[in-house]
């Protein structure tokens, strides 16, 4: 049977990645996605972003909704300081076995715990099973009808302090915008958006930074 564009976009990686070293895992995934196969991943261009912020923030706590191959996993994890964790979730277990072997190729297994299962699930989990107190940095980057009921259950389960970046990938294209209307309106956020292009696109994209002011 044939293979899968998640089996495909490996396939890259191992055949042009150098074993340890993100960065090229980072540029063959790249460049798998402008020259053959479009992929969901955050990309190149709103990954600077995502850079940006993660060394700004410098996080020792990071949650990530939504891994898909471990792209957006791998640029975060290569930035973040030593002892620092990302835990990642998945609910498409061929997704997550494919991201393992990313991440692993990447050499950022140790930072990085990935797990399988649905964010509704987990995100009341998180403090008795992972011993969280709280994150520094939320990324979301799941399915878009989840980003608002998963702010409000991590709100709900005191897995945000005052300080906490919430980061929504796709707030445009494909848009969320029931979570716009939320962290721009609320008191408890303070919300702003960096225009950028829907991943290998010239679409208008963007992402939203939401700080949570407690
Ligand atoms: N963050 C990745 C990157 O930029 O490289 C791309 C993630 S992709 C856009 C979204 C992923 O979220 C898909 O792999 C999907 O299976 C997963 N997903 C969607 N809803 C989820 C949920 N409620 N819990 C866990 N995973 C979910
Ligand atoms: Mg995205």
């Amino acid at each position: 049977t044939r293979s899968t564009r998640p089996q495909r976009l490996l396939k890259a990686v191992q055949k042009n990645a150098t074993r340890g070293d993100p960065q090229s895992v980072i540029s063959a995934i790249d460049h798998f996605c402008r020259h053959s196969e479009w992929a969901m991943n955050i990309g190149d261009e709103k990954g600077t972003i995502l850079d940006s912020v993660v060394n700004e923030l410098n996080p020792e706590k990071v949650l990530e909704l939504g891994t898909y191959c471990g792209y957006s996993t791998v640029r975060i994890a290569r930035l973040l300081p030593p002892g620092a964790r990302l835990i990642t979730l998945e609910f498409n277990g061929d997704y997550a076995a494919i991201a393992r072997q990313v991440i692993t190729w990447a050499g950022l297994e140790d930072r990085v715990q990935l797990v399988e299962g649905a964010s509704e699930d987990w995100i009341p989990r998180m403090k008795e099973h992972f011993g969280i107190e709280t994150f520094d940095l939320v990324f979301l980057d799941h399915w878009k009808d989840r980003y608002l009921p998963d702010t409000k259950l991590m709100e709900d389960c005191g897995l945000l302090r005052k300080g906490t970046v919430l980061l929504a990938d796709n707030v445009i294209c494909p848009g969320v915008p029931d979570y716009l209307q939320y962290v721009r309106n609320s008191l408890s956020y303070k919300s702003c958006y960096f225009k950028s292009h829907l991943e290998y696109t010239k679409a208008e994209d963007g992402l939203e930074k939401s700080v949570f002011l407690g």
